[in-house]
C-alpha cells in the first residue's frame, strides 16, 4: 500500500495568502517568495495580484508597505503551509523583532478553502480565516483582485 506523503491531505485546497513588506527591496522579495512557493512540492501558485503601497500603522513602524495576494493550490495541510510560509520569510530576510515591526516579509494564511481553524491558544497559533482579514483595507485590496468570489464562512 502507498504511504502518503508527509504533511498532505487526499484532495487539493485553493488558499489565499496575503503578502507584505516594508524593508528592503519589497516588490522583488515578492518575487521571490512567489518563485519559492512555485518551487515547493505541493504547492501551485494560481494566482498574483498587483502590489498596493500603504500606509504603515503605528509610530515605530517605520517606511511605507506592500501589500499583495496569491491564491494557491495545495494538498499541504494548513500547519504545514503555515511552517512553510514561515521558512520562506526567514529565507527572505525576515527578523522578528516587535510586533507589528518592520519587515523584508510578511506572509499570512487568510483562507484555507472555506475551513474555519482555531488553534489561537496553542504554542504555534494558527488562526484561519485569519482574524484580520476582513477588516484589513491593505489585504482586502489585493484580495479582491484576484479572488473577488471568496466568501468568509462565518462572515459570508
Ligand atoms: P498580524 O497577525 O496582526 O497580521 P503579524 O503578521 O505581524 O501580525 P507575526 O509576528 O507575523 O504577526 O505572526 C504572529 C503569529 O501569528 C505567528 O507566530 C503565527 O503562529 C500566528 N498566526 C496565527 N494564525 C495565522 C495565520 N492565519 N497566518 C499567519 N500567522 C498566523
Ligand atoms: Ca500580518
Ligand atoms: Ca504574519
Amino acid at each position: 500500500m502507498a504511504i502518503p506523503a508527509c504533511n498532505t491531505g487526499t484532495d487539493p485546497v485553493v488558499v489565499a495568502v496575503a503578502l507584505g513588506g516594508n524593508l528592503g527591496d519589497v516588490p522583488r522579495t515578492f518575487q521571490q517568495a512567489i518563485a519559492r512557493l512555485r518551487r515547493t512540492d505541493n504547492v501551485k501558485v494560481l494566482r498574483c495580484s498587483g502590489n498596493y503601497q500603504t500606509r504603515a500603522i503605528g509610530s515605530q513602524a517605520g517606511a511605507d508597505y506592500f501589500n499583495a495576494a496569491i491564491e494557491l493550490e495545495t494538498t499541504l495541510s494548513p500547519r504545514a503551509l503555515l511552517t512553510t510560509l514561515q521558512e520562506i520569510e526567514s529565507e527572505l530576510g525576515r527578523v522578528r523583532t516587535g510586533h507589528w515591526s518592520p519587515r523584508t516579509l510578511d506572509l499570512d494564511l487568510l483562507s484555507y478553502g472555506s475551513e474555519v481553524i482555531d488553534e489561537s491558544d496553542s504554542p504555534h497559533p494558527l488562526s484561519v480565516p485569519h482574524p484580520a482579514c476582513w477588516y484589513r483595507r491593505f489585504v482586502l485590496d489585493p484580495w479582491t483582485e484576484i479572488a473577488p468570489e471568496w466568501r468568509h464562512p462565518l462572515l459570508n
